[in-house]
């Protein structure tokens, strides 16, 4: 199996492979775990098993796979021809869904001549994005399908970001108060690699991590300033912490992600730059023209695994209107949404961190679980 799972990283199966060069049994089990995200319902009809040498599995079976994975193939033929006009060589064919390895044509993968760059086509073959992760390259980019070879290309000066080069420390005395007052543990905050510039002790750092590596960092202010630090990737903040999970939070900033985590929901992210004033009144633009929402097109790999998106936004009329932004963009079907509770006669809790401050753990953890399903009348 070495053989298949090495294929498998480095290069995408052939039908040739698949099919001449291994056993029926390991073709199958190679052809079913390329394939499971998108044929999913197929594949556990016949019963076949990732990595399983014993698949009940008809050669015609595995014929039908292969076939199929080139229903999308005039949307990867357009991507295909727009990216490999900017020197990255696709070899033969790359599945939507898939991680691949190539050559990087930046660094051509240095002296070892590594296959440093992580190359994916996402699902639906609406973009493809890339990076490269040689520390001294770092090329990074995305072509979207439609309009024109739409370039997110950035070539980081400072690609060897590192929380030392960003000027960050461990959180010290004083900001750990801050933080504990408001319910969040030392535990949460390490976990999440929470900091403090090493220049100035009151200003908090969120760290914003993507598969691992220091991406960007928000700062804040006791006095609630914030700013991002220049050149920080649009994502969702925790984006780790929901690759493959079924269901996921979102909630409308950093401190609201830590509290969830209290409340023991780690399968939480929050939106990098807050809630816009109102819903936008137009129809979705297309998704290179959203500028606004790129962190949730950064990220749609993971979103597109959640069958369930529990939107737990501010409770004042920015947070309900990011609320139904998100829905727009992830599909309201899935999406349910939290109830604050009442805080007194006239009014209710804000957000995550204050029902977790004012009504504890438990009450919040409560709140999550009790979330209906989403509709515009919320
Ligand atoms: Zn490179």
């Amino acid at each position: 199996m070495q053989v298949i799972q090495n294929q498998r990283l480095c290069f995408p199966l052939t039908k040739f492979l698949l099919s001449n060069l291994l056993p029926t049994t390991y073709a199958a089990s190679a052809s079913a775990s390329l394939l499971a995200p998108k044929h999913g319902n197929t594949i556990s009809s016949l019963s076949v098993t990732a990595h399983s040498t014993n698949v009940p599995c008809t050669p015609h079976g595995v014929e039908e796979y292969v076939e199929n994975a080139f229903d999308d193939e005039p949307k990867v033929g357009i991507l295909k021809q727009k990216i490999e006009v900017l020197g990255i060589s696709l070899e033969k064919t790359c599945l939507p869904g898939q991680y691949y390895n190539l050559f990087c044509p930046k660094c051509k993968g240095g002296k070892l001549k590594e296959r440093s760059l992580s190359f994916h086509i996402i699902q639906d073959g609406e973009f493809a994005m890339w990076r490269c992760f040689r520390a001294d390259c770092g090329w990074c980019g995305r072509v979207m399908l439609h309009g024109y070879i739409h370039l997110l290309i950035h070539v980081f000066a400072d690609n060897n970001r590192t929380e030392e080069s960003l000027g960050l420390e461990p959180l010290g005395p004083k900001l750990i108060a801050f933080f504990k007052d408001r319910q969040i543990s030392e535990k949460t905050l390490s976990r999440n690699a929470v900091r403090q510039m090493s220049d100035n002790k009151g200003v908090i750092a969120f760290t914003y991590k993507q598969n691992g590596l220091l991406v960007g960092c928000k700062y804040r202010t006791l006095g609630k300033r914030f700013w991002q630090g220049k050149g920080t990737e649009k994502i969702l903040y925790g984006v780790d912490d929901i690759s493959n999970a079924a269901e996921i939070v979102i909630v409308e900033g950093e401190i609201d992600k830590l509290s969830l985590e209290e409340a023991g929901f780690r399968n939480c992210v929050s939106v990098p730059g807050g809630a816009p004033g109102k819903v936008s009144p137009k129809d979705l633009p297309p998704i290179e023209k959203d500028t606004a929402y790129q962190y949730l097109w950064n990220c749609k790999e993971h979103l597109d695994k959640a069958a369930r998106i529990i939107l737990a936004t501010d409770n004042d009329p920015p947070g309900q209107a990011l609320a139904k932004e998100l829905a727009r963009r992830l599909g309201q079907e899935r999406c349910w949404q939290v109830h604050w509770p009442k805080k007194d006669e006239f009014s209710s809790f804000k957000d995550a961190n204050e029902v977790l401050k004012y009504m504890g753990a438990d009450a919040l953890k409560r709140v999550v679980e009790n979330a209906e399903p989403y509709t515009t009348a919320n």
